[in-house]
């Protein structure tokens, strides 16, 4: 018996994973995070199968679900947002099932920051100008330990992808335009893959108000990025016609004789395979 912990995806039941839609259809429990898990995922279940909505259970009676199922010998689906890396309370579950001896898998999930960029059509690293993503929270009810303060992180200039915080924007806004100018830009996206999706496209200085004007106050992700802004970027080295690889032969020689050091082909290699 095991316990498949499913990313569901973004909200589009078609951006949850073959892998995790052929789970949801064999396991006889399907427990599922009711708020944000698309019905059409759910709807895949057998009919036969026991169906659990977790959103009104705390964690002793989620853990309850899995040792029921544990002692019929019953698989267990367990379908929540997105992915199960980020923000997922994924941790705790396991450590009760490790308790209980009890064997669990992992199914990745299209996270809501993807989603989200996908909506705003936007690669979030942009050669030689971002190469990083910062994926966190603002502080709120739940708090942030103080050395992932926002301040520090902005101070990367890295993309900074914001999950839990649209009720924060004011204090996000506050702690951001102490490392940034107020033209900062900002993109914030509602329900991202939903039929409802909205965008939302601003700068430190506005963003806020934009956000309050909309009502968008939950299931939102705010992305701030120099990306949005900056268009005259270099081309990648990977479709580089002087930049030789594993996988190709540089067609334009410039300068030395050989383009492309052998370490960075092998990077290239390795990284995007
Ligand atoms: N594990 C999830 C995140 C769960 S935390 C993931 O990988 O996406 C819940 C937060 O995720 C929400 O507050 C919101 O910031 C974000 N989120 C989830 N679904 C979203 C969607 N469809 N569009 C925009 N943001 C979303």
């Amino acid at each position: 018996m095991t316990v498949y912990f499913i990313g569901a995806g973004p909200g589009d039941p078609d951006l949850i994973t073959v892998k995790g839609a052929k789970l949801v259809e064999s396991c006889p429990v399907v427990l599922y995070t009711g708020s944000l898990v698309p019905k059409a995922v759910i709807e895949r279940a057998h009919p036969d199968a026991l169906v659990l909505n977790s959103a009104g259970m705390d964690l002793n009676e989620m853990t309850q679900v899995y040792v029921d199922a544990f002692e019929k010998g019953h698989d267990v689906a367990r379908v929540q947002t997105g992915d199960l890396s980020i923000y997922s309370s994924l941790a705790e579950q396991t450590r009760r099932l490790k308790a209980l001896g009890i064997d669990w898998k992992v199914v990745p999930g299209v996270s809501s920051f993807q989603a989200a960029a996908a909506a705003l059509s936007q690669e979030l690293t942009l050669p030689e100008e971002c190469q990083t993503i910062i994926l966190s929270r603002a502080s709120g009810r739940t708090p942030v330990p103080e050395k992932e303060n926002l301040k520090s992180l902005a101070a990367h200039e890295a993309t900074l992808c914001l999950f839990l915080s649209a009720t924060l924007i004011r204090k996000v806004v506050r702690e951001l335009e102490d490392v940034y100018p107020s033209t900062w830009p900002v993109a914030v996206v509602e329900k991202a893959s939903h039929p409802e999706q909205r965008i939302i496209r601003g700068t430190l200085a506005d963003i806020a108000e934009k956000m309050h004007q909309a009502q968008i106050r939950s299931t939102a992700m705010i992305i701030v990025s120099k990306v949005f802004a900056i268009d005259d970027f270099a081309d990648s080295k990977l479709y580089d016609p002087s930049f030789s690889h594993a996988c190709r032969k540089a067609t334009v020689i410039e300068g030395e004789p050989e383009a492309g050091s052998l370490q960075t082909d092998q990077e290239h290699h390795d990284e995007r395979g």
